[in-house]
């Protein structure tokens, strides 16, 4: 049903329900504060992307940026989704391969890749490097040399666009620190030493404009930029690339501030520039691959948190203190990010006119999980959930005030599975060494 905070949620017994499973149950099974993903919602906005390039009539892959929630068990569903997936460190290759992922559907990016990192790419044999400077592609030269072996390419390059949340502008991109620069020729100069490069087989280009983006244009045009480059190197150099790599960060709703358009639309609109693009310029129709984070994960998870102390100062607003806060979720903190909740307890009752703040249990003032929200009267122990937390949430997760990270519980079709166990006070200590 809809409510007044925009989201869509079912209830049971005035309890909020996530993928069949009563939330209010699963936080006192598994304690809170607690992290729960609907491993459906993850599924089906996949399906969504894929049903866009099909019905496109285009090559493509779905590859998910595991870093907005890298664990085993998202790997699982991402293998069993049939999808690619982005890593960014050996930490998220190792998980990977606790998961029997398929290591040729993995891409590896970053900025400064270590030398242990890309020879542990290079032997897991990833399916693609993406190159990001050129400091890189002689350190991966070495390595390849090394180990005898080539391996798949492609290079990312900052095409001169940058997109914020609600707009994009032409220029600012140029100065990032990501990628090789069009403009000024550092991409050419790439792409030729790794054509001359028997080592490296240059797969395509590969192009990420931001996060947590609501404008379109910026998108195709970036998307544009990537068929005009093709089609130069084309003619100069008599190579095309196989696959334009489009990135991801397309918007999801937080709060109700927010009003973006479903994420495969911002697809269908790159698929359909490319395509339009590429038939101008005279090239083939590259296969197109997205890289898709936030808005994959992110509306799938919610966090669970247990209220407890209530500050009541007259003329001010009230503080309700929950037992997680930056530790779990820094995205406010950080980001001025606004999210939106309810009692998951008191699922349906009448919000009180005047709005409280959540308030963390960390040694921040700045730990104040929502600066405004009406809810119904809370009392200590109400469940409060919190929406689309699943990305950037427990994936920022740190043990400040050495609180415990969390537990992670994924729910579908009315079963729940801990999927990440909540930290002990042994973990906490486990690296420590006594002096
Ligand atoms: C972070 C990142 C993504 C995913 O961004 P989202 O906003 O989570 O969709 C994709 N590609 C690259 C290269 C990234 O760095």
């Amino acid at each position: 049903m809809m409510i007044e905070n925009d989201f869509d949620y079912e209830t049971r017994h005035n309890h909020l329900m996530i993928g069949g499973v009563d939330s209010v149950e699963l936080a006192h099974k598994y304690g809170t504060p607690l992290v729960v993903y609907d491993v459906s919602k993850i599924r089906e906005q996949i399906n969504h992307f894929k049903s866009v390039f099909e019905d496109n009539q285009v090559e493509y892959e779905v590859s998910y940026a595991s870093k907005a929630f890298a664990s085993v068990a998202t790997y699982q569903v991402m293998k069993q989704e049939n999808c690619h997936i982005d890593v960014v460190s050996g930490g998220e290759i190792y998980t990977a391969l606790q998961a029997d992922f398929p290591m040729d559907k993995v891409s590896f990016h970053g900025n400064n890749k270590s030398v242990e990192e890309l020879v542990m790419a290079v032997k897991n044999h990833v399916g693609v490097i993406i190159l990001d400077n050129f400091h890189e592609i002689s350190l991966l030269n070495q390595v390849l040399e090394e180990l005898n072996t080539t391996t798949n390419v492609m290079l990312r390059i900052t095409p001169g666009i940058s997109a914020h949340t609600h707009e994009y502008d032409q220029t600012g991109q140029v100065d990032s620190k990501f990628g090789f620069d069009v403009e000024s020729k550092q991409a050419e100069q790439a792409l030729k030493m790794v054509l001359d490069n028997p080592r490296m087989n240059m797969l395509g280009i590969h192009a990420h404009i931001g996060s947590q983006i609501f404008e379109v244009n910026g998108f195709v045009m970036a998307a544009e930029k990537l068929v005009d480059l093709s089609a130069e190197w084309h003619q100069k150099f008599d190579y095309q690339p196989q696959v334009l790599n489009v990135g991801g960060g397309f918007g999801i709703k937080y709060s109700e501030e927010d009003d973006p358009i479903a994420p495969e639309k911002f697809v269908d609109a790159i698929v359909k520039a490319i395509k339009k693009r590429s038939n101008q310029k005279g090239i083939n129709l590259p296969a197109i691959w997205i890289e898709p984070g936030r808005s994959i994960i992110g509306p799938a998870g919610y966090n669970l948190y247990t209220v407890g102390s209530r500050k009541d100062v007259s003329g001010i607003k009230s503080y309700v203190t929950v037992d997680g806060g930056m530790g779990d979720n820094i995205r406010p903190a950080l980001y001025q990010a606004k999210y939106e909740a309810v009692i998951a307890n008191k699922a349906n009752d009448k919000p009180k006119s005047t709005p409280v703040r959540i308030a963390g249990k960390y040694c921040e003032s700045g730990d104040i999980l929502i600066q405004n929200i009406n809810l119904p009267r809370t009392q200590p122990g109400d469940i409060l959930a919190m929406f689309a937390t699943g990305a950037y949430g427990y994936a920022m997760a740190s043990n400040y005030n050495l609180n415990l990270k969390p537990a992670v519980v994924f729910v579908e079709n009315g079963q729940d599975k801990l999927v990440i166990k909540r930290q002990s006070y042994e973990d906490l200590v486990r690296l420590d060494l006594k002096y």
